[in-house]
């Protein structure tokens, strides 16, 4: 398969290019030349197939001509190994919960795959070492490092914001040592990725070492995702609920909705998505106006969605070929302010016993004002409550119960290096790995 750039001033790549490049070199993203719809037999019979087998399917049809079936079918399979269930929180309202993964949110999926895929390529190519930039305001860092934890040949730096990231979210990437190093920068999240992008720009550096991004930019975590849009369909079809499906997807840089909507391209009978946003509703202003106006993002509780430039939209771009209207047939917006956030969570506590994370509040309650008469929705919490644990407790005015694998990671040290958010010094350390 190959690769073009949203930015179409690049030469296609092959997958093995996309995955180690990240971004093109024209700075646009990279999208697949093909999107193959399965064959209807596939959806004739998807509720008898397992999560792994499903989505081994959907993986094939992007990475098959370009990574061996077997490989392939190892990386989907040790990819998965946890349950995505759809739980019914009210009449015609269920919970895809993404949050039984290593980090108990959706990028566990992508973070995993992409770690094994970039492995794979690493071994067939005898590669010297591939270093692992990611900058993160919370839930990447830890989805990106528990993935790469362990592999051989590669090594990851987390940039992290310093006293901006729970503590929680801290320990979850600053206590894994091996080949992870947590890098706590003396600024704002901008600041991180500021100087990822530096490091990936400067010439010296990247003669002295091979750097890779693990953003949601890079078609290896992104694609995967679309593989629980499957599962969800064929949970609900085994319900007899999956005729007139909606899929709410809270978004902050539109990855997780853009694997939802590849998975429609594929013949996957979704009848239209919501995309829910918080305060940062730049998705929302450009469905109601026909008019893309980015802006500095505002921190809200929902903090994952705090994108003020969702860089994934060039590819809804691309795959509706620039038009407002196709777009606007298949998707619909909403936006919530904190206060109502906080409202959602609470009284779907007290009304059906759900306990909602900020952000599947935002999915939840998107569903609850706009599902019609027949329709059956669908959100995808893409966190376990318990990742917000005092903004959450603080809500229902209640102790939230701590999953095993979170109280796991609090128990360990916590070991971080200092960094300025002076590119100079940055370097310099990198220089000296
Ligand atoms: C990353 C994240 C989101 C936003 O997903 P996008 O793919 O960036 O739209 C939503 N919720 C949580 C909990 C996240 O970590």
């Amino acid at each position: 398969m190959k690769y073009y750039s949203t930015n179409k001033q690049a030469p296609d790549a092959t997958l093995e290019e996309a995955v180690v490049k990240g971004l093109a070199a024209d700075k646009g993203l990279f999208m697949p030349r093909e999107i193959k719809p399965l064959p209807s037999s596939f959806y004739d019979e998807i509720e008898n197939l397992s999560f792994q087998e499903m989505a081994y399917r959907v993986a094939d049809a992007f990475f098959g001509e370009d990574v061996p079936a077997d490989t392939l079918k190892q990386i989907v399979y040790d990819t998965l190994s946890f349950d995505v269930p759809a739980v019914k929180v009210k009449e015609n309202i269920y919970s895809l919960e993404l949050f039984h993964g290593p980090t108990l949110a959706f990028k566990d999926v992508g973070g995993r795959f992409m770690a094994r895929l970039l492995s794979y390529f690493i071994r067939k190519e005898g590669k010297q070492q591939v270093n692992v930039l990611v900058a993160t305001s919370g839930d990447t860092g830890s989805a990106v490092a528990n993935g790469f934890l362990g592999v051989k040949g590669i090594h990851v730096y987390v940039l992290y914001p310093k006293g901006k990231v729970s503590e929680i979210q801290e320990k979850q990437f600053t206590t894994l040592g091996q080949n992870i190093t947590a890098i706590e920068v003396d600024g704002t999240f901008d600041d991180c990725q500021a100087l990822v992008k530096n490091a990936f720009m400067d010439k010296e550096l990247n003669a002295h070492m091979q750097l890779t991004s693990a953003n949601s930019i890079n078609v290896a975590r992104f694609l995967p995702q679309a593989f629980y849009y499957f599962y969800a369909y064929a949970q609900l079809k085994k319900l007899g609920k999956a005729d007139n499906l909606v899929v709410c997807v809270p978004s902050g840089n539109f990855g997780n909705i853009t694997a939802g909507l590849f998975g429609k391209r594929m013949g996957l009978p979704v009848r239209r998505f919501i995309a829910a946003n918080n305060r940062n509703d730049i998705f929302y202003q450009y469905l109601q106006t026909g008019e893309y106006r980015p802006r500095p993002s505002v921190a809200t509780i929902a903090n994952a969605m705090d994108v003020g430039d969702p860089s994934n939209f060039a590819r809804i771009l691309a795959l509706y070929d620039n038009s407002h209207a196709a777009i606007s047939a298949e998707i619909s917006g909403a936006t919530y302010t904190d206060a109502q956030i906080r409202e959602t969570v609470k009284k779907t506590y007290v009304e059906t016993g759900y306990l909602l994370d900020p952000h599947g509040a935002c999915g939840y309650r998107a569903l609850e004002e706009g599902l019609k008469p027949g329709e059956t929705g669908v959100f995808l919490e893409t966190a376990h409550p318990a990742k917000f644990l005092q903004t959450v407790e603080e809500i229902i005015g209640n102790k939230v119960a701590i999953p095993e694998k979170l109280q796991a990671f609090m128990k360990g040290t916590k070991q971080s290096v200092p960094m300025t958010k002076d590119f100079a010094s940055f370097k310099a350390y990198l220089m000296e790995q």
